[in-house]
Order: structure tokens, then C-alpha cells, then sequence
């Protein structure tokens, strides 16, 4: 059985230990050591990472009481030098001890419980038992857990047997019976837990509420405490302040001149609109204009697909006519009509096209093709051409 250093001192992160087994795991080796301060992965919090005589440590679990160091090789002496990588394992306890100030503060306020606890590097999670959880409830539950941040109260762990857990005002009932490990922030919780905490509350630092989202009948609400909120902060800053010197705005006028901004780029996507349909227009009364007999003809290089579609719809309101358009662009062509000739758009598009390196086809009414060239678009809409002109007559 290891000794549980990080329960003693969970601020200390350099030590000897004696190497007590070596067993060897696929293409790695889990250490045994007589005493480590090394977090094993449970109660939502991730494990610690560092070094056992230097060589790294890939991951850190726990199995029937004893803690197993996952190392890529195993070292030369018997005797080692461990190191924990103290500023992330800092950073799960001011996460970890800001996770008990909500919970409790939640339970306190609303007698929402919180179930599932996540901790990873993107991001920090709770799921509180209440379905709806409103932007005024969450920011008075930030401002007591904050308070409660701010008045440094101490955070003491012990050991209890389950009768002497019953006798204390636990907000989560323990999930062993013997030797149950008590987190108490005086004055505010108690709750049964296995994580490393910080010493007192001002540690956390800050506690930020993230966001909110529904989760099968509870609320996640996702958080940041200490470093990674100051991380968060900085982060979110430097976007804010990029955002002040385009919009030229500050603070109080920043959202009115965004909104502005989407209001006037509506504004000209109505403009470019109703301009596309008067030139669709113009090129349509065109393309009917130069027409000889049925057949419309056009081909345009900085038009797409969707335009020329819009083309043809202009042209059959002032006719029946076949119409045969190409995107240069796009390489794509397009062919329709609305007369009373027995023909299949689909049928003819798919004989013309396949002596070319195309792809497509259509109903009776309109067919299309995307093509591996600009050149055998244009030879394939020539050929089409010559058909189409052939039926005309
Ligand atoms: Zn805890």
C-alpha cells in the first residue's frame, strides 16, 4: 500500500521515494513507490504529471489502495527524485476548491444539488439538479461564491468513520463507509471528497461563470477559477480590445456599433439583391434578343451556377424557349426549357456529355453539369448547341 502524501501536504511537490515495484505494462512500466504526493486520476480531478528521476510521468491511477506511476522507462536507482508539476496541480486545487464554494453556494441558495464534476484542460464543469437556472440566479450565486472567496476562510480535511459523518451537515452523502475524508470550509460546507484542495478560499483566487446549458434534466454550468480564469480573462480582452479598434468603440459603445454594422450589411445584401435581379434582367431581355428561333444561348465567366439559373427563369416569363447557360467560373452548365417539345434535359445532357470528362444530369424540365475543364465545357455546350438548334428546326 502506497502512502497518500498529497493528502498530508498537498503543497509539496518535490521528494525521495523508494521504488517498492516495477511492473511492466504494453511498451510502458507502472512504478510502485512507498509514499507519493502524486495525484492519481478521481473525484472529477484529473492526475498530476512530473518526474521520477527525471523521466516523465505519462499518467497516474489508483487500483485496490495502491497508486501506479506510469513511466515510458524505468530508472536507474532504486532511490528516486520525484517532481510534481506544481502550477497545474495548483490549478486543480483552486478549480477543485472553487467547484465545493458552488456546489454549496447552489445548494445554499436553491437546494440544487451537484451531480457529475468535470475538470479537463478546455474546460471546468458541474451539473446542477435544477432544470432551469436564470442569468440572475447565476450571477447572485458569483457574487456569494466570490464573497465567500474574498473572506479567506480556512478549508480543513479529516478523516471520519460513517458515525461520525452522520453527525456533520454534509451536503453529499460519502460513497465508501470507512475512513471517509471531510472537506469542511468553515461556515460554508461539508462534503465528503478525495481531491487536493487549496489551504483556504482566497487561494481560488476568482470564480467566473461561463456559461449555462441544459443537460438531461439538470444545468451544466461551466466555470473557471484562479489562473485559468485570469487565462480566460486575458484571452477574452485581447478580443474585446481588437474589436475596440475596428468598430472604433469602447466599452459603452461597442455592441450599438456592431449592431449597427449587421444592420447595414443586411441593408446592402438587399441592395446587391434586387441589383442582381435587375441585371439578371437586362441579360435575360438580351439573350432573348439575339436568339435565333427557340434556342437562348449565354456564357458568362463571372457568373455562378445559382445567377444563371436565375437567367433562364427571366427568359421563360417572356417566352418558351430551351436555354442552355455556362458558368466559366464554375465550369459548370446548365440547360432548361418550357416549350411543348418532346425533350428530355436529363436524357440529352447525359448522351451529349459523355464523350467528355463530366459529371450529371437532370429531369425532363432541367439538367446540369459540373466539368473537369473550361475547354470541354465549351466544346460540350457547342455540341449541345447544334442539337438543340437541330430540334428548333
Ligand atoms: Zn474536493
Amino acid at each position: 500500500m502506497t502512502e497518500k502524501s498529497y493528502y498530508k501536504n498537498p503543497y509539496l511537490s518535490q521528494w525521495t521515494a523508494a521504488i517498492q515495484a516495477i511492473i511492466p505494462k504494453n511498451d510502458k512500466y507502472l512504478l510502485v513507490l512507498d509514499t507519493t504526493y502524486f495525484y492519481p486520476e478521481g473525484g472529477g480531478q484529473p492526475s498530476d504529471r512530473g518526474t521520477i528521476d527525471g523521466i516523465e510521468v505519462l499518467d497516474v491511477f489508483e487500483k485496490d489502495d495502491m497508486i501506479f506511476h506510469v513511466v515510458p522507462k524505468v530508472p536507474d536507482n532504486k532511490k528516486v527524485d520525484c517532481k510534481i508539476d506544481f502550477n497545474r496541480r495548483f490549478e486543480h486545487m483552486q478549480q477543485h476548491t472553487g467547484e465545493h464554494i458552488l456546489a454549496a453556494t447552489f445548494y445554499r441558495l436553491y437546494k440544487g444539488v451537484s451531480n457529475a464534476f468535470h475538470m479537463g484542460e478546455d474546460y471546468v464543469s458541474i451539473d446542477i439538479s435544477l432544470s432551469e437556472v436564470t442569468p440572475d440566479m447565476v450571477k447572485e450565486v458569483e457574487d456569494a461564491v466570490n464573497e465567500v472567496i474574498y473572506r479567506n476562510l480556512p478549508v480543513k480535511t479529516y478523516m471520519k468513520d460513517l458515525e461520525g459523518a452522520k453527525l456533520l451537515p454534509l451536503r453529499k452523502q460519502p460513497k465508501v463507509d470507512e475512513d471517509i475524508r471531510i472537506v469542511e470550509i468553515e461556515d460554508v460546507d461539508f462534503c465528503p471528497c478525495c481531491g487536493t484542495h487549496v489551504a483556504s478560499t482566497g487561494e481560488v483566487g476568482i470564480l467566473k461563470i461561463l456559461k449555462m446549458e441544459k443537460s438531461k434534466g439538470m444545468t451544466r454550468i461551466y466555470f473557471q477559477c484562479g489562473r485559468k480564469a485570469l487565462q480566460d480573462y486575458s484571452k477574452k480582452h485581447e478580443i474585446i480590445t481588437s474589436l475596440y479598434e475596428k468598430f472604433s468603440a469602447n466599452d459603452n459603445t461597442l455592441l450599438e456599433k456592431i449592431e449597427k454594422y449587421m444592420e447595414d450589411v443586411k441593408k446592402t445584401e438587399g441592395l446587391v439583391k434586387n441589383l442582381r435581379q435587375e441585371l439578371s434582367l437586362c441579360e435575360a431581355q438580351k439573350l432573348v434578343k439575339d436568339a435565333k428561333k427557340l434556342v437562348v444561348y449565354g456564357s458568362y465567366k463571372n457568373k455562378t451556377l445559382n445567377d444563371i439559373m436565375f437567367i433562364a427563369k427571366q427568359v421563360f416569363q417572356m417566352g418558351e424557349y430551351i436555354f442552355i447557360g455556362l458558368s466559366l467560373e464554375e465550369k459548370k452548365l446548365f440547360l432548361s426549357h418550357n416549350t411543348d417539345l418532346l425533350l428530355h434535359c436529363g436524357n440529352l445532357l447525359k448522351d451529349v456529355m459523355k464523350n467528355f470528362n463530366a459529371r450529371g444530369g437532370g429531369s425532363a424540365l432541367q439538367a446540369q453539369a459540373s466539368f473537369g475543364s473550361e475547354e470541354e465545357l465549351k466544346k460540350c455546350a457547342e455540341k449541345l448547341n447544334q442539337v438543340c438548334q437541330a430540334l428548333d428546326d
